[in-house]
C-alpha cells in the first residue's frame, strides 16, 4: 500500500512575511490530515523561506522540501545551495521540475547527479519527468518519459529507488489550467513510469515507489487523478499558493 503524497511547490512565490502568513493559515489543517496517517504533506517554499517554514511546523507531522540543490556537498558555486545545507531543514528536495530544465539547462545528467547527492545526503528526492506539447502532439511521451526515468535511476540500487518519489508532470499542463485526464495520467504512470522502473529494477520495486501527478492539479480536479489505482498524490503549483485550497487538495487524498 502506497502512502499518497501531495506537495506544495510555491515555485519563486511568496516573501518571508507571506509565507509564514500562509502556513499559519493552514497548518493546524493540514497537521491533522497529515495525522491520519493517509496521506504524507510536504511544503517547498523558495530556499529563503525554508527556515521560516520548517520552524512553523516543527513537531507537526507536516514536511518540508526544497525546489532544487546542486549536487556538490560544498564549494565554488555562487548562488547555488548544497544537499548539506538543507538536510538540516528539509526532509525533500525537488529535482528536475521542467522550469529548471526548460530555464537553467538542467539536464538528465545533472538531475541523475542530484539524486545521488540527495540520497547520499537523507534528502528524499521528487524526481520530475514530463513530455512537452510537441512530444506529446508527436506521439512520443512513451519514449521521452521512459528514457527521463532510465536516466534519473541511472546506477542507484533498489533499496535507495524505493525511497524516491516520482512527479509525473506533462509540460503542456503546469501552470496552464489544461490537467491531463485522470485515465491518461494513470496511463502513462502505470506503463510507462512504472514499466522503465520494472526494467530497471523489477515489478515489485516498481510497484512499491510512489509516482505523483502533477499539472494544473487543483481543488476542483484532484479527485480524478487520486482515483487512479496508479497515481500516489499529486505535486502542485499554483494551487498551492491558497490555503483553502491546498487543505482541500490533501483532505481530498485522505478519503
Ligand atoms: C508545478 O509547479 O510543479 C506545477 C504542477 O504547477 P501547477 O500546479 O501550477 O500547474
Amino acid at each position: 500500500m502506497r502512502t499518497p503524497i501531495v506537495a506544495g511547490n510555491w515555485k519563486m512565490h511568496k516573501t518571508i512575511a507571506e509565507a509564514r502568513e500562509l502556513v499559519n493559515a493552514m497548518k493546524n489543517d493540514l497537521a491533522q490530515l497529515a495525522a491520519t496517517g493517509k496521506v504524507e504533506i510536504v511544503l517547498c517554499p523558495p530556499f529563503v523561506s525554508i527556515p521560516q517554514v520548517a520552524e512553523l511546523v516543527k513537531g507537526m507531522p507536516i514536511k518540508v522540501g526544497a525546489q532544487n540543490m546542486h549536487w556538490e556537498a560544498k564549494g565554488a558555486f555562487t548562488g547555488e545551495v548544497s544537499p548539506t545545507m538543507l538536510n538540516e531543514i528539509c526532509d525533500y528536495v525537488i529535482i528536475g521540475h521542467s522550469e529548471r530544465r526548460q530555464y537553467f539547462a538542467e539536464t538528465d545528467e545533472s538531475v541523475n547527479q542530484k539524486v545521488k547527492a540527495a540520497l547520499a545526503h537523507h534528502l528524499k528526492p521528487i524526481v520530475c519527468v514530463g513530455e512537452n506539447l510537441t512530444q506529446n502532439e508527436a506521439g512520443q511521451t512513451q519514449v521521452v518519459v521512459s528514457a527521463q526515468v532510465h536516466a534519473a535511476f541511472k546506477n542507484i540500487s533498489r533499496d535507495d529507488a524505493r525511497g524516491i518519489v516520482v512527479a509525473y508532470e506533462p509540460i503542456w499542463a503546469i501552470g496552464t489550467g489544461k490537467a491531463a485526464s485522470g485515465a491518461g495520467a494513470n496511463s502513462v504512470i502505470g506503463l510507462t513510469i512504472r514499466g522503465a522502473l520494472a526494467e530497471m529494477y523489477d515489478e515489485g520495486t516498481a510497484q512499491t515507489i510512489r509516482v505523483q501527478y502533477g499539472g494544473s492539479a487543483n481543488a476542483k480536479n484532484v479527485a480524478e487523478f487520486f482515483a487512479q489505482p496508479d497515481i500516489d498524490g499529486a505535486l502542485v503549483g499554483g494551487a498551492s499558493l491558497v490555503a483553502a485550497d491546498f487543505i482541500t487538495i490533501c483532505k481530498t487524498a485522505v478519503k
